[in-house]
């Protein structure tokens, strides 16, 4: 039998992020302190530590700062997708998104939009970038 996919488990600091993603909503964090911006979710900010981060919802546009082919996945699950594309994505809010990018073409400085599609049996959402210029 072929070991699933691993699902995002959504725990602690995280719970906010996932829990918008079942939603279709890109989230990050935004220090309160210095004004940086990250993903995925921390407990304080990665660029001064302040622990007071509030919320804001990405409008979801950015564009493919570098990606890498992959042609050997994390498990045997991943082998119908191979090759698949693993990308990081600058997003428009300034924060970046380490993410899949659907399709089989990428370059760098493509603009993309973040999507959701589903994992798993309970239907957790996973964001993923697609371009821009496909449809
Ligand atoms: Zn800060």
């Amino acid at each position: 039998m072929m070991t699933p996919k691993p699902i995002p488990i959504a725990t602690g600091d995280t719970q906010e992020f996932w829990n918008a993603c079942d939603e279709e909503r890109l989230v990050y964090q935004q220090c309160s302190a210095c004004d940086a911006v990250q993903t995925f979710p921390r407990a304080s900010c990665a660029a001064c530590g302040d622990s007071a981060l509030t919320w804001k919802e990405s409008a979801g546009f950015g564009t493919v700062l570098s990606f890498t082919e992959v042609h050997r996945g994390p498990s045997l699950a991943f082998k119908p997708d191979q090759p698949y594309l693993l990308g990081i994505v600058q997003m428009n809010e300034g924060f970046r998104l380490m993410t899949n990018i659907r399709g089989c073409a990428a370059t760098v400085d493509m603009p993309v939009r973040i999507a959701f599609e589903p994992r798993g049996d309970q239907g957790r959402l996973v964001p993923v970038a697609e371009s821009m210029t496909s449809d």
